[in-house]
């Protein structure tokens, strides 16, 4: 192997994010390492030095192939730079952005039409524009790394693959399939890539831990790269092979039907909150006739653009900005644990377990009884097969997970791990005993982390010996769906345990959110009053529908893929355990108020309490009760606008949201805002709780139409008075 300079190849500039090296048959291997990221991005400074590599091996004789590929481990590239991204939307001012889009179409299609092949060599995450970039390739070979997935998610940020994505994606896997990962931004996984023909070949390889170009060299991943890049040299590389498949579907009719269909699904899922998806959806059909580049150029950039510059892409960008900051935040523990406890078998307790044996824990199960644990093996098996019929994962590796799960009744048995989760009834008696009973097992520096929804850490841990060892790690239901998790940080957790509660968190692919410990920690509160204001409306004779209407209308869990007002929601989480959540926050004060004795009719013996829907219509015997509840508690109130019902189901929300800030619950407005968008549903398009309200009304305005709801609902609506001096 010669190296850099050698053979009449020779770039222009030092290069800050690439390094290379040629092979002696002259294939010019490039390693892309951004500096001073932990992931590769795109920016213009990046895209350029890309560019003098591609046009210096374009010029240089000796150079006969370029092998793309990342010097990062678990990422090839992360798309664009959402940072300037964000800041261009921030100032109003795209001319950067402009210009980084314009370089993306002119080097993709200069390497698309090069006589000498690209290849890339991709392990870890490729996404957005990093997958772009290796559409642009000649040919991509993938290895199987648990990190090897490939996305196009521009739609989750409001906008739309820019950098020719839209255009030659379908292209490659034919028309169908790329509307369908573009208009979902969904993931792929190596497998599933292979089958759809979006990468070539797909092997196994270690990752080596020399994480330089040389070191990487030996993968096997990349030695299959190199020798993908020899033979393509061979063959004239613009003769793709187009199937008649392929050729059909890009016929005029089909490609109407098609995309007519896929606007049709989008509506259905996400209505019309989020244009990024039809916008993406037309750029496709309107680029079918033409050239790559002109199609990117006509097609994609002027919609692109557009997009980028609407409030929606702006909001998204910064929740996902915001995400980023939680994962900042959350401090790391450098001794990450590797074997969890978990307490509880239960609902929650066998999905956590079911997440920590997936990202590779060693898990003890413990419940009380040998049956309890076998329904939760079953169902963790059940959830896991999923991944196998979607081929993410192969049989193998299922077993491996399961295995690393040892279920048992025994708590000595957990005495071994460093950190348990408890995850047992919500019975104050009994988390306490259990507590008890890990203290008397445990080793001296074990971890509690608590799943608590509604007693306080603080309750919780009120007779342990070591408070300093107790956090909580309050999980959503379902865990594997739900992104969220609050860490919750009492005023005795030692800053140990904080940390390996929040790497635990990082490792199941969550944002760790530390929160202060109070009832309710930040997201049951807020949603507290939102449920409650809900169940009061129905006991005033608003129909279920109507109220659940409203708040869908408005977006809410549109995000999830199923809209859902709150009454629907009480059904999701349990009456038993909504109403547990309700009564615990009571020590707030009397503006946690609900219509208990409707509550209490509805959960009738607690064994089968009446939900508000059944088969997706108002539940019969719901109304019967509530009808009972009416005859028995007549209500005053007159008749009640949309507006108003919206106002009584989101400002008490907003009210709350400030009062959590005035706690130090959480320190900033983004934290509330980013908390009910990942923990229940709050509409990502509208930038979260606090920012809705602020571009909605003044702080004053919403103090005013509390108070106005206060003289009319009752006082629980009475404004924080800190609420209209705006300071949040
Ligand atoms: P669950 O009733 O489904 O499961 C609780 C399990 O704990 C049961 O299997 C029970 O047998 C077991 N258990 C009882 N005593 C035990 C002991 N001494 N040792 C070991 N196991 C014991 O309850 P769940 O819904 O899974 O809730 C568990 C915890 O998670 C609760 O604290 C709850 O508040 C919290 N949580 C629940 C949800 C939800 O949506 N259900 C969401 C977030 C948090």
């Amino acid at each position: 192997m010669s190296h850099e300079g050698s053979q009449s190849f020779s770039l222009p500039s030092t290069l800050k994010h690439f390094t290379t090296a040629i092979l002696d048959d002259g294939i010019l291997l490039v390693g892309f390492d951004y500096r001073g990221k932990s992931v590769n991005v795109l920016n213009v400074e990046s895209m350029l030095e890309w560019q003098d590599i591609v046009q210096a091996a374009e010029r240089s004789a000796a150079i006969t192939g370029v092998l793309l590929m990342s010097v990062k481990e678990g990422n090839f590239c992360a798309g664009a730079d959402l940072e300037q991204m964000h800041e261009a939307q921030r100032q109003g001012s795209f001319r950067s952005m402009e210009q980084l889009v314009g370089i993306a179409h002119q080097l993709f299609d200069a390497m698309e039409r090069s006589g000498k092949p690209f290849v890339a060599a991709l392990e870890g995450s490729c996404l957005g524009g990093g997958l772009e970039l290796a559409l642009a390739c000649h040919s991509r070979i993938a290895s199987t790394h648990p990190k090897t997935s490939f996305a196009l998610p521009e739609v989750k940020l409001g906008i739309l693959p820019g950098f020719g994505g839209t255009q030659r994606l379908p292209r490659l896997i034919g028309l169908p399939a790329a509307l369908d990962l573009i208009t979902s931004g969904r993931m792929v996984f190596p497998r599933q890539a292979l089958r759809m023909g979006l990468i070539d070949g797909m092997v196994s390889s270690i990752p080596s831990r020399m994480r330089t170009l040389e070191g990487i060299q030996k993968e096997t991943l990349i030695q299959t790269a190199i020798a993908q890049a020899r033979s393509l040299r061979s063959v004239p590389i613009r003769q793709r092979h187009v199937t008649l498949r392929q050729r059909l579907m890009g016929s005029f009719l089909v490609r109407v039907l098609l995309c007519g269909y896929a606007r049709h699904q989008v509506k259905k899922r996400v209505r019309h909150f989020y244009p990024a998806p039809l916008r993406a959806v037309d750029a496709m059909q309107c680029g079918m006739g033409m050239s790559v580049l002109e199609a990117s150029v006509t097609a994609e950039k002027p919609r692109l653009m557009e997009l980028m510059a609407s409030p929606v892409s702006r909001h998204l960008v910064s929740l996902f900005l915001a995400g980023e900051d939680v994962k900042r935040k959350a401090a790391s523990a450098p001794d990450a644990v590797t074997r969890v406890g978990v307490l509880g078998a239960g609902l929650m307790g066998s999905q956590i377990a079911g997440q920590l044996a997936e990202k590779g824990y060693t898990v003890g199960l413990r419940d009380v009884a040998s049956n309890i644990l076998a329904g939760a093996m079953g169902r963790i098996l059940k959830a896991q097969m999923n991944q196998v019929r979607k081929k993410i994962i192969l049989p193998s590796e299922l077993r491996y997970r399961l295995l690393r799960i040892a279920p048992t009744t025994t708590m000595k048995d957990l005495s071994a791990s460093p950190l348990v989760i408890e995850a047992v009834s919500e019975k104050l008696d009994v988390k306490r005993a259990v507590l008890a009973e890990f203290e008397s097992e445990a080793g001296p520096d074990a971890i509690f982390a608590t799943n608590t929804s509604s007693y306080t850490l603080a309750d919780i841990a009120l007779k342990a010996v070591h408070p300093q060892r107790c956090v909580g790690l309050h999980f959503f239901n379902p865990v594997a769906k739900m992104q969220l998790v609050e860490v919750v940080r009492a005023p005795f957790t030692a800053d140990q345990a904080l940390r390996q509660a929040c790497s635990i968190a990082k490792r199941l692919s969550k944002f760790p959110l530390v929160v202060r410990d109070g009832p309710g920690f930040l997201v049951n509160r807020i949603l507290s009053r939102y449920l409650a204001e809900a169940v009061i409306l129905v006991g005033e004779g608003i129909p279920i529908g109507r109220i659940d209407t409203i708040a869908k209308d408005f977006g809410m869990a549109v995000d999830s893929g199923h809209p859902m007002g709150p009454l629907e929601l009480i059904d999701l989480i349990g009456l038993p355990v909504a109403m547990h959540v309700l009564a615990s926050l009571a020590v707030l004060g009397s503006r946690i108020e609900t219509s208990d004795a409707l509550l209490q009719s509805l959960l009738g013996d607690s064994k089968t309490p009446v939900p508000f829907w059944k088969s997706g219509v108002e539940n019969r015997q719901a109304l019967d009760v509530i009808a009972d509840y009416r005859r028995a508690y007549p209500s005053k109130a007159g008749p009640v606008s949309d507006e108003i019902i919206h106002h009584r189901l989101f400002l008490p929300m907003v009210d709350e949201a400030v009062r959590c800030l005035h706690d130090h619950i959480v320190e900033q407005a983004w934290e509330v805002d980013f908390a009910l968008t990942y923990g229940i549903g709050f509409p990502a398009f509208r930038g979260g709780l606090l920012t809705w309200a602020r571009q909605t009304m003044s702080p004053e305005q919403i103090a005013r139409k509390l108070n106005d709801l206060s003289h009319t609902f009752g006082k629980r609506f009475e404004p924080f008075p800190g609420l209209s001096h705006g300071e949040w």
